[in-house]
This record gives structure tokens, C-alpha cells and sequence, in this order.
């Protein structure tokens, strides 16, 4: 039987580990795949780690990774598909909000021929408004000046062939945007639709400015339009100068010397400058990015795991 590797990164989930394990089993009992989870606890500072050991001595089907710290859910993610052996390989959020029947669906599709099989949110209830508004303009932002295309709406939520992880696993950068890194490996993918869900238990470890911060790094890494955007204001600034020096020189010959503008002057001083340090901003991040790339850290410290050598 061929084999589904279930990739589970675990921040904070204590409550949610056991009935997602409960439920995933449930769902999936008419799958003809033979189930492996592989749950990593991303420096959870609660009891996860406890649940999952526990839930492996239990089952045989079960194994960890636990990190030293919180490394974030992309690299928890990147460690789990490292670890994973199966044939398919599907990734999972702990708090249900990804509804395991769908699991079934998914794998039809990829029998009929696909390599991914994502899924997309098509609604986002139960979500705060102003969330889902910042979340629609970051989609039409980054589509518009990215040429790896990202759908709204799309989860981590997929199931992929043994090909397709590889091809992921094959990115060796640091900084980490699945969404934007699947687009980007391309192959035969198609998203099945599928309503919101509240998570069953815990809380989102997302805030509003780490959405953020979280959005301008997918526009960084998958897009150069923030430093072309800075090339011309800076470009029309300095046509703009150049307009205006002849214009203040020809009228100070027809016209004369009159001491005025001050206030103009002030603007200008304060636009122009204002431009400039956004531009080294811009640029800033660029830098910050090629910085940390270049200093080849590891993307995550495993302290414990039961899973033999890989
Ligand atoms: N997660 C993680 N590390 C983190 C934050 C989150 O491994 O630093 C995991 C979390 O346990 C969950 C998944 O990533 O399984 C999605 O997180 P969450 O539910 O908070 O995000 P949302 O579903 O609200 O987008
Ligand atoms: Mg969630």
C-alpha cells in the first residue's frame, strides 16, 4: 500500500492534538493510503510535546519533531517535509480548520493525474472584516507585481506527490514563503473550494503586524516592483528639478529677483527628503533579505524527535 505522510506544525496546540489525530482517522478510514503523522512542535510553551509523546507511544503511526525554539510555521513546515517518507504528502493546520474529509476528494484528484491538490477558502466567516479587507488588497497587490501568481484564499492545506516535496525541499533560501514557493515550482495543481472554519480549541498566533510583517516579506521575496517603484519617483522627481530650474531662471530674468517661496522651499525639502529615505527603506529590506540569506543559518535546531535518521 502506498504510503501519506501528514505534516503537522504544532505551536500552542495542546488541546487541539489529540481530537485532530481522533478526527484526521476518522475522516479518512475509506483512504487507501497508509497514514503516518508527523507532527512538529514548534517551541510550544505549553504541553504539546507532552500530548504528541504521549499520542507516539500509543500509536505506532506517529512521530515528532520538537524544536529548541519557536522557528515559525514556515520552517516547521520545511523540517516536516523533510522528515516525511510517504509517497503523498499532505500538510495540516492542528486546529482543524483544515476539514480532513476533504483529504478523500484530494486524493481522487491526484489520481486523476494532478500533483497538487490545494484548497482555497471561499469564504471567510468568522474572520474580523478589517482581516479579510487587508488580506483582499495584499492579493491583488502582490498578483499585480509578482510573476508567480498567488490565488486568494489558498491554505498550506494540500496534498502533493513524493515529486512535488521534492522539488520544495530543492529551494535551499532561508526566508520562507510557502504560498509563493509552491506557485513557483509549478506542476499540475488544482484547489478545491471549501467554506471558513473556526479553529476548535487555542487561539490564531497571528496579530495584525504580524500579518504584516508577514505580507511584506512575500512581496520581498516574490517581487521587485517596490525598488522599480522607488527608480521613478526618483526619475520623475528629478525631471520634475530639472522642469522647474529653467522655469525659476527664465522667470528671474524676465521677471526679477523676488525673494519668495519660502514655504515651497520647505515642502520640497521635506517631499524629497521623505522619498529618499523611503527608497533606502526599500532598499534596506532587500538588503536584510541577501544579509540573512548569505549567512546560511540552518532553518531550525531540533532539540528531541523519534524519528531514526533521515
Ligand atoms: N504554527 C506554528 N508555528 C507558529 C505559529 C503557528 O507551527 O509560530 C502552527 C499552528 O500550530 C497551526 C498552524 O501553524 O497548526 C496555523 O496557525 P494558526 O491556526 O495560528 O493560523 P491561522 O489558521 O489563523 O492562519
Ligand atoms: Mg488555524
Amino acid at each position: 500500500m502506498q504510503k501519506l505522510s501528514i505534516v503537522i506544525p504544532a505551536y500552542n496546540e495542546e488541546e487541539a492534538i489529540e481530537i485532530f489525530v481522533k478526527e484526521v482517522n476518522k475522516h479518512t478510514i475509506d483512504l487507501p493510503l497508509e497514514k503516518t503523522f508527523f507532527f512538529v512542535n514548534d517551541g510550544s510553551t505549553d504541553n504539546t510535546l507532552k500530548v504528541i509523546k504521549q499520542l507516539s507511544n500509543d500509536h505506532e503511526n506517529i512521530r515528532y519533531i520538537s524544536f529548541s525554539r519557536n522557528f515559525g510555521k514556515e520552517s516547521a513546515l520545511i523540517a516536516g517535509l523533510e522528515a516525511s517518507d510517504g509517497d503523498f504528502i499532505t500538510v495540516m493546520d492542528a486546529d482543524l480548520q483544515d476539514p480532513p474529509e476533504m483529504l478523500n476528494e484530494m486524493f481522487v484528484k491526484i489520481s486523476e493525474g494532478y500533483d497538487v491538490v490545494g484548497t482555497r477558502r471561499i469564504s471567510r466567516k468568522g474572520e474580523p472584516p478589517i482581516r479579510s479587507f487587508f488580506a483582499k488588497i495584499f492579493y491583488k497587490l502582490i498578483n499585480n507585481i509578482s510573476d508567480t501568481e498567488m490565488v486568494d484564499g489558498v491554505r498550506d492545506f494540500r496534498l502533493m506527490t513524493r515529486q512535488v516535496c521534492n522539488s520544495i525541499l530543492e529551494l535551499k533560501e532561508n526566508n520562507r514563503f510557502s504560498k509563493g514557493l509552491f506557485s513557483w515550482v509549478g506542476f499540475k495543481t488544482t484547489y478545491l473550494p471549501y467554506e471558513n472554519r473556526e479553529r476548535i480549541a487555542g487561539t490564531t498566533s497571528w496579530n495584525f503586524f504580524g500579518l504584516l510583517k508577514y505580507s511584506i516579506d512575500g512581496i520581498v521575496n516574490f517581487s521587485e516592483a517596490p525598488l522599480n517603484i522607488a527608480t521613478f519617483v526618483g526619475f520623475v522627481s528629478f525631471l520634475t528639478s530639472c522642469i522647474l530650474s529653467i522655469f525659476y531662471f527664465l522667470k528671474t530674468l524676465i521677471f526679477g529677483d523676488a525673494v519668495q517661496g519660502f514655504p515651497t522651499l520647505i515642502v520640497l525639502i521635506l517631499l524629497l527628503g521623505g522619498l529618499q529615505l523611503l527608497s533606502v527603506g526599500i532598499i534596506g529590506k532587500y538588503i536584510a533579505k541577501i544579509f540573512l540569506e548569505t549567512k546560511k543559518r540552518p532553518n531550525y535546531i531540533i532539540k528531541e524527535s523519534n524519528i531514526k535518521s533521515n
